[in-house]
């Protein structure tokens, strides 16, 4: 028997069969099933999602003689001579290879023909914003004054390109990407079908590496099957790709590690040699990291995080995200990449030099008070070299805190807390977002103390973790919002502080004392005209008081 191309072979038949698209495909249904049919249909979306197979099933099922809700019976003669191809009144054309008002005048021509064996002539038109200017016009004219027994399907993946006034006439629909997870589904189905052997990692880098667009998909598992022989294997679709396995990814960082520069750019050239592409080797690494991620954080279990360090590793990734996009708009990206790695290298090399820092900065901030012990660390020249850290003032945070831990307890009942404590179990399980690995990572060293119906009080024995945390409460707050469905005020405080304020409000319930809720509007404007670098009203007023 003929070979015939996977995606040809599983094209769908029927609306049934498509997969994904559920609104276009239900309104179609509707359509039909309502006798509300339009001259002109405009179907636009990227490649691949299914608008030439729609358009043609739309095509079968509207000249089909005993369609049944909404869908094609798949019996009858039109059903029968459109499956084979052999229905001369759907005409399809495709506007990449004829955009000659030549082809438009012809189709003006014999539009005045009545269909020969169907209720409606179809002219399917794909890629309709190649057609150049004077055939937009001869389209323009039909659509004007469109015969009774004329439907048009076009079909495009650049709206802007079609003149408004052929847009307004048509009725549009948007082809949305389709998700992995609906694609991976088809191949799977495919596979079986085939008798392919792959795995699912395979399955999802493929679904990944067509974008949304399953004709790609399928067409790749197609090349891999005639590549592997029926057995693919992840490696294959790494390299049918132009992608770098793991294995390799994880050799390089270890040499990084080991600041064996000589290997690491070696290796560069090789894969500028091989003419690898340096935005998917960012994506490779990222996702790579990702991944070894989140196995040490659930099954403690990855060479790579063990050697940089959980920090440093998502530290990694945030670089690799921020070079990837620049690299779109860049000229040259081997330039933008080989800085990038000399850069990761110098932060994985510092390990040591990094925590050191934080340390000066810890003890020259409580020095400053006292000049004389300055001089003493000025002595020593390590001090010179080590970059140190702007000390921020935290004196506004530590206010809001104390506001809000007021009013937390206050209220505080264990529901909450528990309802509190769930929640950010679930927030540590979804790794997915990279601006919530910094937050999950910081609440590691924190604990729940107490919750109200709209406050959570975390505390930390971390000057640093405190630090970091009011310095990305907005992400906080915002990862709590979406998790609970609810905006929550969150507290965070130093063990020792949350001690001793603990007992002051523990004797104030038991005494029946009243605690008031403390406004914190004033002080949250404050902190936010801080973080913007806009002077507030009120320290316009401490100015002009002399203050
Ligand atoms: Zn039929």
């Amino acid at each position: 028997m003929k070979y015939q191309a996977l995606y040809r072979k599983y094209r769908p038949k029927t609306f049934d069969d498509v997969y994904g698209q559920q609104i276009v495909v239900q309104t179609l249904k509707n359509v039909i099933k309502n006798n509300k049919l339009t001259h002109a249909y405009l179907f636009v979306g990227p490649r691949g999602t299914g608008k030439t197979s729609i358009a043609k099933i739309f095509a079968k099922t509207i000249n089909c003689l005993h369609p049944e809700d909404g869908l094609s019976c798949e019996k009858c003669d039109i059903c029968i001579s459109n499956n084979s191809n052999e229905n001369v009144d759907i005409i399809e054309m495709d506007a990449a290879s004829n955009n000659g008002v030549d082809e438009i005048r012809e189709i003006r021509n014999h539009i005045a023909l009545l269909p020969t064996v169907s209720k409606y002539k179809i002219y399917i038109i794909d890629e309709v914003h190649m057609l150049t200017t004077g055939a937009f016009n001869a389209l323009l004219k039909t659509l004007e004054e469109p015969p009774e027994h004329i439907i048009f399907i076009l079909a495009t993946t650049e709206p802007h390109k079609i003149p408004l006034t052929i847009m307004s006439r048509c009725q549009s629909f948007e082809f949305k990407p389709i998700p992995v997870a609906t694609i991976k589904e088809r191949l799977k189905y495919i596979c079986a079908q085939e008798n392919i052997n792959i795995d699912d990692k395979s399955l999802n880098l493929i679904a990944e590496e067509s974008n949304g667009g399953l004709r790609d998909a399928v067409s790749m598992l197609d090349q891999l099957n005639a590549y592997a022989d029926g057995n693919i294997k992840y490696e294959d679709v790494l390299l049918l790709n132009g992608r770098i396995n793991d294995d390799e990814i994880e050799k390089f960082m270890t040499e990084m590690v080991n600041d064996d520069l000589n290997s690491v750019f070696t290796k560069i050239e090789s894969w500028q040699e091989e003419g690898k592409n340096f935005i998917y080797i960012c994506e490779d690494f990222i996702r790579f990291l990702r991944n070894e991620l989140i196995k040490f954080k659930l099954e403690n279990n990855s060479n790579i995080v063990s050697l940089i360090g959980e920090n440093k590793t998502i530290e990694v990734i945030m670089i690799l995200n921020k070079i990837s996009n620049d690299m779109k708009i860049s000229k040259d990206k081997k330039v933008l990449f080989d800085v990038t790695i000399i850069n990761i290298t110098n932060i994985l090399k510092n390990k040591q030099m990094f925590e050191n820092t934080a340390y000066e900065s810890k003890n020259i901030k409580i020095e400053n008070k006292t000049p004389e012990k300055v001089e003493i660390k000025e002595e020593k020249p390590q001090t010179v070299e080590v970059p140190i850290k702007e000390t921020k003032d935290y004196t506004l945070y530590d206010e809001l805190m104390n506001i809000r831990l007021n009013n937390t307890l206050g209220i505080a009942d264990k529901t909450s807390k528990i309802e509190y404590e769930n929640a950010v179990e679930n927030l540590k399980n979804d790794i997915s977002d990279l601006n919530k690995l910094k937050i999950i990572n910081l609440l590691d060293d924190t604990k729940i103390t107490a919750g109200s119906k709209d406050g959570i009080i975390f505390t930390t024995d971390s000057d640093n973790i405190l630090h970091d945390l009011y310095d990305n409460m907005e992400l906080l707050e915002e990862s709590m919002e979406s998790l609970l469905g609810k905006k929550v005020k969150v507290c965070i405080l130093l063990d020792e502080l949350w001690n001793k304020k603990r007992i002051i409000y523990v004797e104030k319930i038991k005494n029946k004392e009243k605690i008031d809720i403390i406004d914190e509007e004033d002080i949250l404007n404050k902190i936010k005209s801080l973080n913007t670098g806009e002077k507030s009203e009120f320290d316009d007023l401490l100015e002009i008081g002399g203050e």
